[in-house]
């Protein structure tokens, strides 16, 4: 098989590109050699950077209790805490008034905000969104459109009172820009209120709340190359602080008191009303520090992406049998798009195919619907290749030309002459059988 691929990346790009934690890790393959390891699963979780890892490691001494403690070094975790804050703000060029809540991840900042709304509120979201953000809304006074265009009129139909529209930055299934500020100009036309799933969208690009004239932005640390838990919601601070608190307990209050037949309570008002019980400062240092980085790089991981994005598309446009997904082609057909590219091939398995290419090619891919079953299956539908699952293959720092190049010639040869060693399922994922790959030692069986 011949493959169509564009020139190199050039090497000053790639050199000025910031450096993440197990670039050059190898993993063993069934054969007994061992590979460098192909990571084209950014979308799911990104490795950490080395910067995160250097100031994760130069916090850990003074590690303590974060608003809790008179200690110097509770000061200093209070003061890293609070910092962190700050760079989140900055981060998504959020208005003055804003505030800025850690959580644990998008998943978590999306449920909070829902909670958080006004009861009358109406919440119009899109279909083919992660679920999420397709699932926290309930109740009568939500709506669910499958296309931009639908947006005006089920705003329109929408009963008095708050209205809020769920949109996401770029699709973690295609990778494809969604219109952000198109939508939201819609949403104002209605009085509406935004928030913007950017758990895709901000490793890649910059977030600019402002520019987009949205009101939310949630984000995952795990997906900016800042994998110690903490994610965020920034954004408008007057539903939070009318709200109930998300979760009750220490750190969420200003006073307690006994009052015989119940206790009086009065809630902080500020975004540690939402984040009971202790925080996570090291998580948040992380974050922040990975949103530092990121920003000081946005061209050079722009160009890095999209150049290999080229060369994986053209590559996998060569494999027969192969198609691509896509959310927007026929609506924004020259639409942006982040390292993101999902696939099915004609008459195989997604999830032996993902098997064969971890066990013989040191390839890291993703299969399934990737948490958006209805938009999965429906491009799987108008992609000519009805089924349930896919495979997906997610670019980030840690991907080079040689990654994109192994997926590409794996998949032509698992095309043209299938895996090489025998699978079998277990508990209904592929598994090598037998699987001689030595686990590491500290996650070998305890
Ligand atoms: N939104 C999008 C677009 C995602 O891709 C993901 C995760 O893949 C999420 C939300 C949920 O992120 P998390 O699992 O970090 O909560």
């Amino acid at each position: 098989m011949t493959l169509a691929v564009p020139r190199p990346v050039s090497d000053p790009v790639s050199a000025a590109l910031p450096a993440v934690v197990g670039a050059r890790l190898t993993v063993p393959l069934v054969d007994g050699s061992r590979v460098p390891y192909a990571n084209l699963d950014h979308a799911a979780s990104a490795p950490c950077l080395e910067t995160v890892r250097d100031a994760v490691d130069e916090l850990l001494p003074w590690y303590a209790s974060v608003h809790r403690g008179a200690g110097f070094a509770s000061q200093v975790s209070t003061k890293v805490y609070e910092r962190a804050r700050e760079v989140l703000r900055r981060f998504v060029g959020a208005r003055r008034t804003d505030t800025v809540v850690f959580t644990r991840n998008t998943t978590d900042a999306l449920n909070l905000l829902a909670r958080a709304l006004p009861r009358t509120t109406s919440v119009v979201h899109f279909d083919t969104d992660h679920h999420a953000a397709l699932l926290p809304w309930r109740g009568p006074r939500v709506r669910r459109i499958s296309s931009v265009a639908s947006l005006d009129a089920a705003l329109r139909v929408c009963p008095t009172g708050p209205r809020l529209v769920v949109v996401t930055g770029a699709s973690n299934v295609t990778g494809e820009l969604w219109p952000v500020a198109d939508v939201a100009a819609v949403a104002r036309q209605h009085g509406a209120r935004v928030v913007l799933d950017a758990a895709q969208l901000a490793p890649h690009r910059p977030v600019d709340i402002r520019a987009l004239d949205v009101d939310y932005v949630v984000l995952s640390g795990h997906k900016l190359y800042a994998p110690f838990g903490a994610g965020a919601l920034v954004g408008r601070a007057d539903w939070l602080r009318a709200a109930d608190p998300y979760l009750v307990g220490g750190g969420a209050t200003a006073l307690v008191a006994d009052r015989g037949s119940h206790l009086a309570v009065s809630w902080s008002t500020g975004p540690e009303r939402h984040e009971a019980g202790t925080p996570n400062v090291v998580g948040a240092h992380a974050l922040a520090v990975a949103c530092e980085t990121l920003g000081r790089h946005w061209d050079a991981i722009a160009e890095h992406e999209r150049a290999l994005l080229d060369r994986l598309r053209a590559g996998l446009a060569a494999v027969p049998g192969l198609r691509q997904l896509s959310l927007h082609e026929s609506s924004f057909p020259s639409g942006d798009r982040v390292g993101v590219v999902s696939f099915a091939v004609a008459g195989r398995d997604p999830g032996l195919l993902a098997a064969a290419l971890s066990a013989e090619h040191g390839i890291g891919v993703r299969d399934g619907a990737f948490c958006a079953h209805i938009a999965t299956r429906r491009l799987l539908e108008s992609a000519g290749a009805p089924g349930t699952r896919a495979l997906r293959a997610s670019l980030g720092l840690a991907s080079t030309e040689e990654h994109v190049d192994r997926l590409v010639t794996a998949l032509g040869s698992l095309v043209e002459r299938g895996p090489r060693w025998h699978y079998a399922q277990v508990d209904g994922r592929w598994t090598p059988t037998p699987d001689p790959r030595p686990l590491p030692p500290f996650a070998s069986a305890a």
